[in-house]
């Protein structure tokens, strides 16, 4: 299908391409079409990617465009999801269709459209929050007010967190401000958000607030191995993939011999270093230069060493460098023959984060020094199969982020389902 989305002047059109993952249907814009301008044909071409004006176009084109979208399809809805701030101009476009279609007055449309959406905030970082210059906002969002019968500074109050000031607006204070039910991704999180947007209620502690939270969850048959779901299935209540959080479909691994499980992670362990061997051979052999001191280091992958790994985006409050802050002490940790310990590291940064980019950098510098060779392994090209493989195969699985700045956290919740031990710092 073909939308027409009105942007101010133009028309941008969207190609809408339907991916059916399990019993969902997944909607997809994409502007990349020759009946477009240069200028709007690469608004989809990259995630978060482009300066604040090409985000504002991709936040119209998502919030006002997927309306127009579900209105076409002819889908009724019934509640409307923000995932995220970024979303949130969805709730603008279904007031002008309740101000426009249903001739309702605005604040009763305002009431119709809250009771029926909720947000969800998925971070604390303010990185991850956007804020639009009231100009930029109204060369795109300008002619809004008039089809809602309010003022410009009526529209912009929705994204203030103190109205009648010149803040810039704020996609998630206008999410709150639209949204009835609000929630946090941890019972921590939740905590977290209902201090961070304290400001907008005012009179109110924060501790009065209706912010709340659902704990983030892993899909199971998904994220553990499919080793270890058929251990499951032998070992366990059948109906576990179905209730995985009632304790009392675990209770019959306390009946399964310590040696069993012992031996499913010794199985997890040595193919996952068959991948390391296997499938980063050559691409260390490509990167990496002299292959004889590619050949050193994967000889030195110990299936009996106790190996811990550490796997994410490296968003710098993550702190994939907190171990290397003594390297002589971590030379003898790792250099002991008695109890030998190896440490595997992957992950990317986004392109616009210097500072993630500097510990890569940093800690593959590491792995090279002599004392680290083969103790310390960085697995370049992270994606979901290497995440996969590292989160079944290793011993145990770090987590040092800054507290309370990890909202969630969902790869410990891929180790424990692979029998993995979780370290939280
Ligand atoms: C699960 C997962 C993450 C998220 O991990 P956190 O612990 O939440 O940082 C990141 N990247 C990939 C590929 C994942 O599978």
């Amino acid at each position: 299908m073909l939308l027409e989305v009105p942007y101010p002047g133009r028309i941008v059109y969207a190609h809408v391409w339907r991916v059916n993952v399990g019993r969902m249907k997944l909607y997809l814009l994409d502007t990349d079409l020759d009946c477009n301008s240069e200028w709007d044909r690469e608004i989809t071409h990259k995630l978060y990617g482009g300066d604040w004006e090409n985000r504002i176009k991709q936040e119209y084109l998502l919030g006002i465009g997927g309306i127009l979208m579900l209105n076409k399809l002819g889908i009724k809805t019934d509640i409307y999801h923000c995932n995220e701030g970024h979303a949130a101009l969805l709730n603008l476009q279904r007031l002008v269709d309740y101000v426009n279609n249903d001739h309702l007055p605005f604040n009763v449309a305002l009431e119709m459209v809250r009771a029926s959406s909720l947000y969800t905030v998925h971070t604390p970082v303010p990185a991850g929050h956007d804020y639009f210059e009231e100009s930029l906002f109204g060369k795109y969002l300008g002619e809004f007010p008039a089809r809602l019968g309010i003022s410009w500074a009526d529209l912009m109050n929705m994204g203030r967190e103190n109205p009648d000031t010149n803040e810039r607006f704020s996609m998630s204070v206008f999410a709150l401000n639209t949204c009835q039910e609000a929630n946090g991704v941890s019972w921590l999180h939740g905590e977290v958000s209902k201090k961070m947007f304290a400001g907008i209620w005012k009179g109110y502690a924060p501790e009065e607030s209706h912010v709340g939270y659902v704990t983030n969850g892993v899909h199971m048959p998904t994220w553990a191995a499919s080793e270890w779901k058929s251990f499951y299935r032998k070992n366990l209540d059948k109906n576990l993939f179905e209730d995985q959080s009632n304790p009392e479909m675990w209770d019959n691994i306390f009946a399964v011999p310590d040696e069993d499980i012992w031996s499913m992670r010794m199985t997890m362990k040595n193919k996952f270093i068959d991948f390391v061997r296997n499938d980063f051979k050559e691409k260390w052999l490509k990167n990496q230069g002299d292959p004889s001191e590619v050949v050193k280091v994967l000889d030195k992958i110990n299936p009996n060493a106790l190996i811990i790994g550490f796997a994410r985006r490296f968003a710098t409050y993550k702190r994939a460098h907190l171990l290397f802050t003594d390297l002589d002490r971590l030379a003898k940790i790792v250099n002991n023959e008695q109890y030998p310990v190896q440490f595997i590291f992957s992950g990317k940064a986004h392109p616009a984060d210097g500072a993630g980019q500097g510990l890569i950098r940093r800690i593959t510098e590491i792995s090279k020094m002599p004392q680290f060779a083969g103790k310390i392994i960085f697995l370049e090209d992270y994606n979901m199969i290497v995440a996969k493989r590292l989160v079944t195969g290793v011993d145990i699985w770090l987590n040092t982020p800054t507290r309370p700045l990890e909202a969630s956290g969902t790869s410990g919740e891929k180790a424990e389902m692979n029998g993995d031990r979780k370290s939280v710092v």
